[in-house]
């Protein structure tokens, strides 16, 4: 379902709060840290992000799979849960809007996790206007329509019935289930291998169609790069890992001169 609601700040289209001149403020777009204790140089690469680089942001985005995984809000009593929250919360504190969208690993962060993180939570897809120009944000795995048990899982996944029924689980039964899917799930922290679980053709044009713009936004395939596609522009958001190998992460930057790339610094 398609959501397009006014933003609360001037540059991503809304009325703004007229606390600080936002005007020129440029939106920085992350998605697919994949935060977990396990990573600590990511984990320190996204405090630097929140802290410093975001200092000039009128609004941060984060599009989906922040954390590795995420069993209910229950996860704030984890310590480092909690400091994960109370970094991005000083966003919020600084005059940055925070704004973040569901993943499939954290479709589960709720109004507990949103307020403590001082977050908007952003439907998907969604579809903000920046500078005069209307961008479709997504988290991307709905793309990926050949993955047909994928989709399906989705479905029910994201009913509200099926999540109550998992939410209302011990906090140890989830976690044990969480554990065994992420160790089953195809999705590993290096690029998945096959176009299978890749975006399609159809589900990027559908979506083209669906929300009338020629920009999309999304992470999750963990394939950083520009598409000209016939129905427009399609970015793709890096994953972030500095754990692992060569380092990878970023971030999209949106101003008045259109939409760039960058590395983290
Ligand atoms: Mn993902």
């Amino acid at each position: 379902m398609l959501q397009e609601t006014p933003l609360r700040s001037v540059a991503a289209g809304g009325p703004g709060e007229g606390k600080r001149p936002h005007g020129a403020r440029p939106l920085f777009l992350i998605s697919d840290l994949h935060l977990s204790e396990d990573i600590p140089r990511t984990v320190a690469a996204f405090e630097h992000f929140i802290r410093t680089t975001a200092e000039e942001a009128d609004s941060v985005f984060i599009l989906g799979d922040l954390f590795e995984y995420w069993i209910g809000d229950d996860m704030l009593s984890d310590p480092f849960v909690a400091r994960m929250a109370a970094l991005m919360h000083t966003l919020s504190e600084r005059g940055v809007a925070l704004y973040v969208m569901h993943g499939n690993r954290d479709f589960l962060l709720g109004k507990r996790f949103m307020k403590a993180a001082g977050a908007i939570w952003l439907p998907d897809p969604f579809v903000i206007t920046a500078f005069g120009a209307r961008i479709t944000l997504a988290h991307g795995d709905a793309l990926c329509t050949a993955d047909h048990a994928y989709i399906r899982f989705r479905r029910v996944a994201r009913s509200r019935f099926a999540q109550m029924l998992f939410l209302a689980w011990p906090f140890k039964w989830r976690h044990a289930l969480a554990k065994r899917m992420r160790s089953a799930s195809q999705e590993s922290r290096s690029r998945p291998v096959s176009p299978k679980y890749d975006v399609t053709q159809e589900g990027v044009a559908a979506l083209f169609n669906e929300t009338g713009t020629t920009t999309i936004v999304h992470g999750h395939t963990h394939r950083p790069a520009t598409h000209r596609e016939p129905g427009g522009t399609r970015w793709v958001l890096p994953d972030w890992d500095l754990d692992h190998g060569e380092r990878r992460g970023g971030y999209l930057r949106i101003d008045a001169d259109g939409l760039r790339a960058l590395p983290l610094d």
